[in-house]
């Protein structure tokens, strides 16, 4: 239980994660421009058109089993069959089989003019050319028929569908090799601060490397974009507006780290706004309390925070639904868990907090542990953790064995 509770009444001017949420999802379109695609490559795509079948799949008759083909009919005169050839899957046979006649078949391979029925080899003998039959199959047994898989003029998958595996399969199981799907947005990040330096160049007195964007970079790369890293930018007015020129110019959304708190190094609200539109939005979340949104021209922005835990959060509440929808996905709330936690949490009241944990599914549900400190410099809290625990914003201090909510990252990235 929450050791302490507050009213749930936000400050004014700050949003809640959810209202923020909504927000930006009200303002975002899917793209609709369309490119014709090689459909090795459309695998997770939005497909961009109906698809019907031309013609029958499978388009022939043919048999489910190796055995022997022959007329339903035979069996009422024969108790043995004359095998007179062989169909093999692709290579049919070309003659037309009489009543009391029968051909050798493979699976996948045609039935010959004059036959209906398949009776699979375990199920006859063969004496020389003769096949006993031990049993007596139904008419039609071990065939299959045109049309079973997909029927000629059918639509087999519609305009909007994220194509999967088995799609991509059946597409090309009507021997298309391109298809119409949707343009992937192209996403357009960059890290601003002059403390950041390039991996492999040697740091001086005050400044780290600039983890953001190789992060920023390995989220993208699970999303169905097209990515610009723009690279470090340093805290000088002109330097952002000249990298928010390029974003602009080529990119559907640019995302930010760092700059977007009050410090007097902080370029990145001032020159949106003079370039575009902002909205500085105060959110009850913890990491990642401030977040840039807006415009630039029909570039959209988000600014995310400076402090590599708040990244990823802000990123993956945020950026990543706003991007899905902008690239045509349905976006649904990510699902989550009800969890025990196993040990105690810290929570001041007033935020909704994404607290770091290692959760694990055990017999009697699931059970979570906090990594520990939970300040949104320490990137490593969200390398041990495998979810987030989301803790409600008028909760305290919560005790070991309390009932909390998890949001495991594979359901994120
Ligand atoms: P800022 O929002 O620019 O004030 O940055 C907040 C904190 O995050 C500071 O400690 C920055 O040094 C740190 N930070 C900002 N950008 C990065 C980055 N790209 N990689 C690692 N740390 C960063
Ligand atoms: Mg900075």
């Amino acid at each position: 239980m929450s050791t302490s509770v507050t009213c749930d009444v936000l400050p004014e001017g700050v949003l809640s994660v959810e209202q923020a949420q909504e927000r930006i999802l009200d303002g975002i379109t899917a793209i609709t421009e369309i490119e014709l695609v090689d459909l090795k490559q459309a695998h997770g795509r939005i497909l961009a058109e109906d698809l019907q079948a031309d013609f029958d799949v499978p388009p022939h008759c043919n048999s489910s089993m190796d055995g022997y083909a022959f007329a339903h009919q035979s069996l009422t005169t024969h108790t043995n069959l004359t095998q007179i050839g062989i169909s093999w899957a692709g290579r049919p046979y070309l003659g037309t089989v009489q009543l009391g006649e029968c051909v050798r078949i493979m699976t996948g391979a045609c039935l010959p003019a004059g036959t209906d029925t398949v009776e699979m080899q375990e199920n006859a003998e063969k004496l020389g050319e003769q096949i006993i039959m031990h049993s007596s199959p139904k008419l039609g047994e071990n065939v299959r028929y045109p049309g079973d898989d997909l029927k000629q003029g059918e639509t087999i998958l519609t305009n909007g569908r994220k194509l999967t595996a088995a799609d991509i399969g059946l597409i090309a199981s009507l021997g298309k090799s391109h298809i119409n799907v949707l343009r992937k947005p192209r996403i357009a990040f960059l890290s601003t601060g002059d403390e950041l330096k390039l991996a492999g160049m040697p740091l001086a007195w005050g400044e780290i490397y600039d983890s953001n964007r190789y992060t920023l970079n390995a989220l993208l790369q699970n999303l169905p974009v097209d990515i610009l890293d723009l690279g470090i930018i340093p805290d000088q007015a002109e330097a952002v507006e000249q990298a928010f020129l390029q974003a602009k110019a080529q990119s559907d959304l640019l995302i930010t780290s760092g700059g977007v708190s009050v410090g007097d190094a902080d370029f990145v609200a001032s020159t949106l706004s003079r370039l575009g539109q902002v909205n500085f939005w105060k959110m009850a979340m913890k990491p990642g309390k401030p977040l840039t949104h807006g415009r630039l021209g029909n570039c959209l922005f988000f600014g995310l925070p400076g402090n590599p835990v708040s990244v990823m959060a802000t990123f993956l509440l945020f950026a990543r639904p706003a991007i899905l929808k902008l690239a045509g996905h349905i976006v649904t709330q990510p699902v989550t868990y009800t969890a025990k936690t196993l040990t105690p949490l810290k929570k001041t009241p007033g935020r909704k907090d994404f607290q770091r944990g290692i959760y694990t599914s055990t017999e009697r549900g699931y059970e979570v542990k906090t990594t520990g400190k939970q300040e949104s410099h320490l990137l490593r809290s969200m390398s041990q953790a495998n979810c987030f625990i989301v803790l409600e914003r008028a909760w305290g201090d919560l005790e070991a064995g309390t009932q909390v909510q998890i949001l495991p990252f594979d359901n994120l990235v």
